[in-house]
């Protein structure tokens, strides 16, 4: 039995953008046995429904930059990550929902500061710091 940290927005919390769900029935199948923590770190910063956002390139390295007034929402985001990891020392596994910005393990899509796609395969900033601390990680979509 392994300790899964997840996206809560698969196991049915309706906590996307627009107070919506991912929930996927084949990845709880497969999942069955396991212990799964959730986390949403958007849900928990800028509650549901909010504003997206695009993960953006600057100098200072990729953000988090709300679409409504392009305000860099990456702090509370990364805060969230840390304090999450460092609660769950045990996490064996991450999966995180496929192409969020937050949560994205190998699809999140990375833009240049006028808006250019520079890449779909970067890792959302809560995936980042599961990458950090060697943390095997898994896009949803990847692992069903
Ligand atoms: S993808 Fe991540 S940040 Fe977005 S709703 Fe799901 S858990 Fe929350």
């Amino acid at each position: 039995m392994k300790t899964i940290a997840i996206s809560a927005c698969l196991l049915g919390e309706k906590c996307r953008y627009d107070a919506s769900d991912n929930k996927s029935e084949d990845l709880l199948e497969k999942l069955k046995g396991h212990t799964l923590i959730p986390f949403c770190p958007e849900d928990f910063a800028f509650g549901s429904p909010r504003p997206t956002m695009d993960l953006i390139r600057t100098k200072e390295g990729d953000k988090a930059i709300s679409n409504e007034d392009a305000e860099d929402l990456s702090s509370p985001i990364n805060q969230y990550a840390i304090h999450f990891f460092n609660e769950h020392p045990d996490i064996d596994l991450f999966i995180g929902k496929d192409r969020s910005p937050s949560c994205g393990v190998c699809s999140a899509k990375l833009y240049d500061a006028e808006k250019n796609l520079l890449s779909n395969k970067e890792a959302g900033l809560m995936a980042k710091e599961a990458k950090k601390r060697g943390i095997e990680c898994f896009d949803a979509e990847d692992y069903v």
